[in-house]
C-alpha cells in the first residue's frame, strides 16, 4: 500500500502544551534508547515492558498511545544503531536532539474539511492545530480514497501520511526506456514501429553537488581552528544541498511520469544495484550514485501511486550490445556505439534500446513489440529541461505533427 507524506504548515504556530508534549516525547525516546541499549533489546514490545512503568510514574498524565509510539521510534533508532555497530562504524551512543513526535492514526483526529487536527496531549487536554491549506493540500484532504496514516509533528510543521490502495497499473501500449547517466536520463520512446529519442536532463544536480562540495571544502579550511563551528556550517550546507537536489529530482520524475501516463507507457529502468566503488576517491565522489538511485526511488514510488507500470532490468552488457545483430563489443567505446553490421548510435541511447529489448524479451512489458530498425535518428523529444522545467517538444524540424501526437 503506497504511502505519501504531505507537509502542512501550522497557521498559528505550536501551542505551548504541544511543545511540552514534544519535549516529553523526546525524553521518552531517549530513555527508551538508553534502556534498550542496556538490556540489548530493540523491539517495541520489549521496550514497552522495560520502560513503560517507570516513565508512566514520572509522567502520569501523558497520553498512553503517544508513549507507545515513542517506543516505536526508539526501536528504530536502536535498530539503526545496531546496524552501524555490525558494520563497524558505531560512533557515539544514539541520542535524539530534535524536537518531534509521532502519533499513529488512532491517536489523533483530523477534520478533513476545515483542516484542523485534534491532538490529545494528556487526560482532559487536547490541542487544535489549524493547518495552512493550499489547493494542493485540499486535493489530498478531499480525496475519499486516501486514508490517514501516522502524523509527525515538528515545532513548525506537520507531516501527515496518506495511504492509498495501489491502483492496478495499466496495460502498456508503449514503452519509455531510460538509461540513467550522471547528468541525464537518455532513452527511447517506442510505440510499435515508432521509435524516438527522449532525454530528461538534470545537469544542474551535478552542478549543485560540485558547488556545495567546494563550499564545504572552503568552510573546513576557513574554520580549521574550530571544528564545532565547521561541522555545524557544513551540516547546514549539506541540508541545503539535499533540499535543492531533492526538489529537482522530483521535478524530473514528475515530467517523466506525466509523459508516460499520457501515452500509456511502461517505464523501463536499469537496476542500479551492482556498483563497485573504484580505488579513486575523487572519481567516486564525482560519480556518486546517490542522486541516480534516489531518482529511481522517486520514480518508482510516484509510479506506484499513479498506477504506471515500471520495469527494472539488469543492465549487464547493455552499453556494449548491438540491438540489431546482437553482437557484443569487447569494450566500451566513445560517445558513439558502432557495430560491424553498420549500426551506429549514441552510446546511451543504444543502451536504452537494449534495456527495452531485454524487458520485452522477458515479457516484462506486457505484449509490447518494437523494431529497433524503425529508430528515427533525427527526432528528439525533451522530457525535462532544467532551464524551462517540464515540457515535451520536438528538436527536429522535420515531423512536428508526428512527435507531438
Ligand atoms: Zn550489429
Amino acid at each position: 500500500m503506497p504511502v505519501k507524506g504531505v507537509v502542512f504548515c501550522l497557521e498559528d504556530g505550536l501551542p505551548i502544551e504541544a511543545r511540552f508534549l514534544l519535549e516529553d516525547f523526546r525524553l521518552a525516546v531517549n530513555s527508551a534508547v538508553r534502556a534498550g541499549l542496556q538490556a540489548r533489546v530493540t523491539s517495541r514490545n520489549a521496550l514497552n515492558k522495560l520502560v513503560y512503568k517507570d516513565f508512566r510514574q514520572e509522567h502520569p498524565r501523558m497520553y498512553a498511545k503517544h508513549l507507545v509510539s515513542a517506543f516505536e521510534v526508539a526501536g528504530s533508532v536502536l535498530k539503526n544503531h545496531r546496524r552501524r555497530v555490525r558494520k563497524g562504524n558505531a560512533g557515539r551512543i544514539p541520542y535524539t536532539t530534535r524536537l518531534f513526535m509521532k502519533a499513529e492514526n488512532q491517536a489523533y483526529k483530523l477534520d478533513r474539511v476545515n483542516g484542523v487536527i485534534d491532538l490529545p496531549i494528556m487526560a482532559g487536554c487536547h490541542v487544535m492545530l489549524k493547518l495552512v491549506l493550499s489547493d494542493y493540500h485540499r486535493g489530498y484532504l478531499s480525496d475519499p480514497s486516501l486514508t490517514l496514516g501516522s502524523l509527525t509533528l515538528f515545532p513548525d510543521r506537520v507531516i501527515i501520511a496518506f495511504r492509498k490502495n495501489a491502483p492496478k497499473p495499466y496495460v502498456p501500449e508503449s514503452a519509455l526506456s531510460l538509461d540513467t547517466n550522471e547528468r541525464s536520463l537518455d532513452g527511447v520512446f517506442a510505440k510499435c514501429d515508432d521509435v524516438k529519442t527522449v532525454k530528461a536532463e538534470f545537469s544542474d544536480v551535478a552542478m549543485i553537488q560540485q558547488r556545495h562540495h567546494d563550499r564545504r571544502k572552503g568552510l573546513q579550511k576557513k574554520k580549521a581552528h574550530d571544528r564545532r563551528t565547521s561541522r555545524r556550517l557544513c551540516r547546514r550546507e549539506g541540508a541545503r544541498e539535499h533540499h535543492r537536489i531533492e526538489y529537482r529530482l522530483h521535478q524530473v520524475a514528475n515530467a517523466i511520469l506525466s509523459f508516460a501516463e499520457d501515452r500509456k507507457s511502461a517505464v523501463v529502468l536499469e537496476e542500479l544495484k551492482g556498483f563497485k566503488p573504484t580505488w579513486n576517491k575523487e572519481l567516486n565522489r564525482r560519480l556518486s550514485l546517490w542522486p541516480r538511485r534516489r531518482l529511481h526511488q522517486i520514480i518508482e514510488y510516484k509510479a506506484q501511486w499513479r498506477g504506471i507500470p515500471v520495469v527494472k532490468v539488469d543492465p549487464r552488457n547493455s552499453s556494449r550490445t548491438c540491438p540489431i545483430c546482437g553482437r557484443i563489443q569487447d569494450s566500451r567505446m566513445g560517445a558513439e556505439f558502432k557495430c560491424e553490421c553498420g549500426w551506429h548510435l549514441d552510446r546511451h541511447i543504444n543502451a536504452s534500446l537494449n534495456l527495452l529489448q531485454t524487458a520485452i524479451s522477458k515479457g516484462m512489458a506486457g505484449g509490447l513489440r518494437f523494431n529497433p530498425g524503425a529508430f528515427q535518428h533525427d527526432v528528439m523529444m525533451i522530457l525535462y529541461d532544467p532551464v524551462t522545467g517540464a515540457r515535451s517538444e520536438p528538436n527536429g524540424t522535420s515531423c512536428v505533427g508526428a512527435v507531438t501526437s
